[in-house]
């Protein structure tokens, strides 16, 4: 009786960036897996006509994909949690759903991050499978995401500088194709290096001393390419080396190591914050003051409009910005955020960081 239910579960979770063949990894094993299609204008359109108008674009994005993927059969909800009001947003997320008379299962993420407690969460799904087969499959995604990140900040530093352009999405896409089909760390390693090796054999054409722009802001939205119409590429495209802390790799650190991570990120950010702003706002403020100090050309921050912890990051930014004479452009995004706004800010950033690094250059 156990084993029919768990065959008709058909398990759906929300997208975010390419993270999805790691998430894959974790729930292959316990059901089936109903995939909400590709983020489109529609995804977004669905969250913000069925969520509250107040709730911030990662909730909106995620109720989107949620209703997406019931839509194809699913009938198995996961939600992550988190440690800002996103914390909240499953049981509202629930009861919209179930108001619209979609029949699921829930199940949300403890917030409690050790790998024993999610693994013990996770067997819920389906009881026949071992703790230990879960903990394996956690160990896979853990490994699949440093992959993920470690080639994903290769290209962001390098993409602006390829001769023959395209090289490095191509090598990319194949990456992503070959990852999914592994099933073990071995293997994923050596994916990893593998084509860590073709990709830093693409030829590149790169200034000794580029324009470097860093990337701050609210976790979804800097990962999410599609919520912040693909900035990252933009600047590709300008010739911009783009770095950024934040990635699923560092989360996930940073979730594990809590208490000394704020601790550090904290004293990065004095004399500018004194206190923990909460989910990412200190980190942001942190690293603005240290790639101030760094010599960054400038920075990028964004955020979904209405995220607290960012707005408070706020005014500790315009005071780095105003000491260090560091550039900082600030993007807000919603669903009703215009891609063709943003781009035109964009470029206006970037002639203002040429100019100053010329200006600077002839001195
Ligand atoms: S960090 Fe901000 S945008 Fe992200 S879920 Fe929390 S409140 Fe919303």
């Amino acid at each position: 009786m156990e084993k029919e239910n768990n065959k008709t579960k058909k398990v759906c979770f929300p997208h975010m960036g390419n993270y999805f063949i790691a998430f894959k990894e974790i729930v292959e094993p316990l059901a089936e897996i109903i995939s909400p299609p590709p983020i489109t204008k529609k995804t977004v359109e669905l969250g913000t006509r069925y969520g509250p108008e107040s709730a911030c674009i990662p909730f909106k994005y995620n109720l989107g994909n949620y209703i997406e993927a019931l839509d194809k059969g699913a009938n198995f909800v996961i939600q992550a949690g988190g440690g800002c009001r996103f914390g909240y947003y499953g049981e509202v997320q629930e009861e919209i759903l179930k108001k619209l008379g979609y029949e699921f299962e829930f199940f949300k993420f403890p917030n409690d991050y050790n790998f024993l407690t999610l693994a013990r969460a996770l067997q819920k799904i389906n009881p026949k499978v071992s703790i230990v087969k879960i903990l394996y499959s956690l160990g896979l995604a853990y490994f699949k995401i440093r992959a993920i990140d470690k080639l994903d900040d290769y290209v962001r530093l390098n993409i602006g500088f390829e001769i023959e352009k395209g090289e490095f999405e191509k090598t990319f896409k194949l990456f992503l194709k070959d990852l999914e089909k592994d099933k073990k760390i071995l293997s994923i390693r050596r994916t990893q290096a593998r084509y860590l090796k073709l990709l830093k054999n693409i030829k590149l054409n790169k200034p000794k001393n580029p324009i470097r722009v860093v990337i701050l802001g609210e976790v979804y939205v800097v990962m999410e390419p599609f919520s912040n119409f693909n900035i990252e590429k933009q600047l590709g495209a300008k010739g911009v080396e783009v770095h950024r802390h934040s990635s699923l790799s560092t989360t996930i650190h940073d979730l594990f190591f809590n208490k000394r991570v704020m601790k550090e990120f904290l004293e990065k950010a004095r004399p500018y914050l004194r206190n923990d702003t909460g989910a990412h706002g200190t980190e942001t403020v942190g690293l603005a003051h240290h790639s101030a100090k760094a010599g960054f050309d400038g920075a990028i921050h964004i955020k979904p409009f209405g995220c607290m912890p960012e707005v408070n990051a706020m005014s500790a930014l315009h005071r780095i910005s105003n000491d260090y004479k560091f550039p900082i452009i600030y993007f807000s995004f919603d669903s009703q955020t215009s891609e063709t706004g943003v781009k035109t800010r964009l470029e206006a950033f970037y002639d203002l960081l040429i100019m100053k690094k010329q200006k600077n250059e002839q001195r």
